[in-house]
């Protein structure tokens, strides 16, 4: 194994260290999500300085150590500025950042992901609704790492259900929808609006194009977007923080 290695990364997590470094969780296209010291990087004179802040993109140079490895150096890929002038915006990237890490595990590749990922932080930056593109990413995340989530039948009974069907539920230990009959007496299910699911079926099927089609108000996504954090949450098997501040400030 070599001393030193590159990659190209985004910053989705860090945490202090000491009182100049960080611990950067850097989720990286080449060895997946990599956790190493920024040394100094809190000092004015830092040379990692501004590019180890949350969202930005890096080529960057690690040496292995024995616990954590460090970063040695970064060079800007893009620094996803436009992120930071729109709450909105920033607070849909950090919530995805937060899925991310708490669902891909540390040092295993994940290319396509990680492609997926930077393109949804450039949409992000600029379509006009970064809650839909929010909700794309996630259902794409989703079929990337595995679960195939029921959106068309119910889990119980198999019946399909009608898009404007009442009292659906979403169980969040199946990731799949249960009709009202099938729903009673399980623990876990949250309720999932008519429209919501409706949104779901055609963020799922409609690509790209379906982020600009969609005219369904941000009521409706953030009502999906609840039960998908929870779904999430609980595959990650903790809670996802930014999901709260997310929801809160976008109810406003
Ligand atoms: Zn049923």
């Amino acid at each position: 194994m070599s001393e030193s290695y590159a990659a190209q990364g985004v910053n989705i997590r860090h945490h202090a260290l000491g009182e100049a470094d960080r611990i950067i969780s850097v989720f990286t296209r080449e060895h997946g999500i990599v956790r190493a010291v920024a040394k100094g990087v809190k000092k004015p004179t830092s040379r990692l300085g501004g590019r180890m802040e949350l969202l930005h993109c890096n080529t960057l140079m690690f040496r292995r150590g024995r616990s954590l490895d460090i970063i040695l150096t970064a060079e800007t890929v893009r620094s996803f500025g436009g992120l930071r002038l729109d709450f909105d915006r920033l607070a849909f990237a950090l919530y995805l950042a937060e899925v991310v890490n708490g669902l891909l595990p540390v040092g295993h590749p994940q290319p396509v992901v990680y492609d997926l990922f930077v393109s949804t932080l450039a949409m992000l930056e600029t379509l006009e609704r970064p809650e839909l593109v929010a909700l794309w990413f996630q259902l794409q995340l989703l079929t990337e790492l595995g679960h195939h989530v029921g959106l068309t039948a119910c889990h119980g009974c198999q019946r399909p259900i009608e898009p404007q069907r009442h009292g659906v539920g979403f169980q969040l230990s199946l990731g799949a929808i249960v009709c009202p009959d099938c729903r009673f007496g399980r623990p876990d299910v949250r309720e999932l609006m008519p429209a919501a699911l409706t949104l779901l079926r055609q963020l799922r099927h409609g690509g790209i194009q379906a982020l600009v089609d969609i005219t369904e108000p941000v009521t409706v996504a953030l009502g999906a977007q609840r039960v998908l954090g929870d779904y999430f949450a609980t595959l990650a098997e903790r809670e996802i923080k930014s999901l709260r501040i997310l929801l809160d400030q976008a109810a406003v």
